[in-house]
């Protein structure tokens, strides 16, 4: 049985995998994250909750239908150094990258604008080079 959604939520048409609440480890647990399926209603003064498969408890019912849940929208800006000189190619790798990188977090990226700057840039040495090898400047 579904929970009374209020008639003034919205609906969400950008739904992102909704994740575990359980909260996980000893010294500073944090919220399991987990893809999750199962949703355990709130009672009394027990939230309402969603759980991956292992953390189900047997009284939870599965996430389906019209359901309250919270959904985190965060803007920002992302740089990344280019793996191609040329702006198409480096600018669909590093949104494919930040795909892959959302969408591992359960998350859905929403790319509004992609730009890229043609720049110099001030590289430090890599581990282990001395001075004096091709490239490096005292
Ligand atoms: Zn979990």
């Amino acid at each position: 049985m579904n929970e009374i959604v209020d008639d003034k939520l919205c609906t969400f048409a950008i739904r992102p995998t909704l994740r575990c609440f359980e909260r996980v480890g000893t010294d500073q647990p944090s919220p399991c994250g987990q893809p999750a399926a199962w949703h355990r209603p709130g009672r009394l003064w027990f939230e309402s909750g969603f759980y991956c498969a292992e953390h189900r408890q047997p009284d939870d019912v599965p996430a389906a239908g019209l359901l309250p849940v919270r959904r985190v929208h965060v803007t920002l800006d992302v740089y990344l150094a280019a793996t191609s000189c040329q702006a198409p190619q480096a600018q669909a790798e590093a949104v494919a990258r930040l795909e892959a990188a959302v969408k591992a977090v359960g998350g859905c990226l929403e790319v509004s604008r992609v730009i890229s700057t043609f720049g110099k840039y001030q590289a430090q040495p890599a581990p282990g080079a001395r001075p004096g090898d091709v490239g490096i400047v005292e």
